[in-house]
């Protein structure tokens, strides 16, 4: 039963991931200037809507800080992307190009913020890319938002991601 729960808590969790990412960037098309303020303004609105608990909200708040700033790290491809959103497959990618179009702040700033963040773990939600594993190397290949599973080789739980 309890297997049950948390996949059904992963699945719920998973979509709050997504709607969180799009509603800053609505938040940033609508006029706030920073990341960091849509963000924080995306977190209270679904959270005073019930959609999820503050705890959540900040949890999957920092989720979708270090996949934008993991995005705008890669700079060429990142540019490009934000250039042409309607190329992109949907979902959180393309929320965050739309962040990325309509923040004041520049790649290379949130690039430049990035740099210690780049560690992801088992259990955590992530958008689509390839995570390696720091032990063994092996790599999974996520084409949506996913919740990362254990290193299907080695078992341990520490990847870095590339997209
Ligand atoms: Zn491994």
């Amino acid at each position: 039963m309890s297997d049950q729960n948390e996949n059904k808590n992963g699945h719920e969790e998973i979509g709050l991931y997504e709607k969180l990412a799009s509603r800053t960037a609505d938040l940033l098309e609508e006029g706030k200037k920073t990341f960091d303020e849509a963000l924080k303004k995306a977190k209270e609105e679904l959270s005073s809507a019930g959609d999820f608990s503050r705890e959540q909200a900040d949890r999957l708040g920092e989720y979708v800080r270090r996949d934008l700033k993991e995005n705008a790290g890669k700079a060429t491809e990142a540019v490009k992307k934000a250039i042409e959103p309607h190329r992109l497959a949907a979902g959180a990618q393309s929320a965050f190009s739309r962040i990325l179009t309509s923040t004041a702040e520049t790649l290379t700033e949130l690039a430049e913020r990035s740099e210690k963040s780049l560690e992801y773990k088992t259990g955590e939600i992530t958008s689509s890319g390839t995570l390696t594993c720091k032990n063994c190397e092996a790599e999974m290949h996520m084409t949506k938002t996913t919740r990362i599973p254990p290193c299907p080789k080695c078992h341990k739980t520490v990847f870095r991601k590339s997209y």
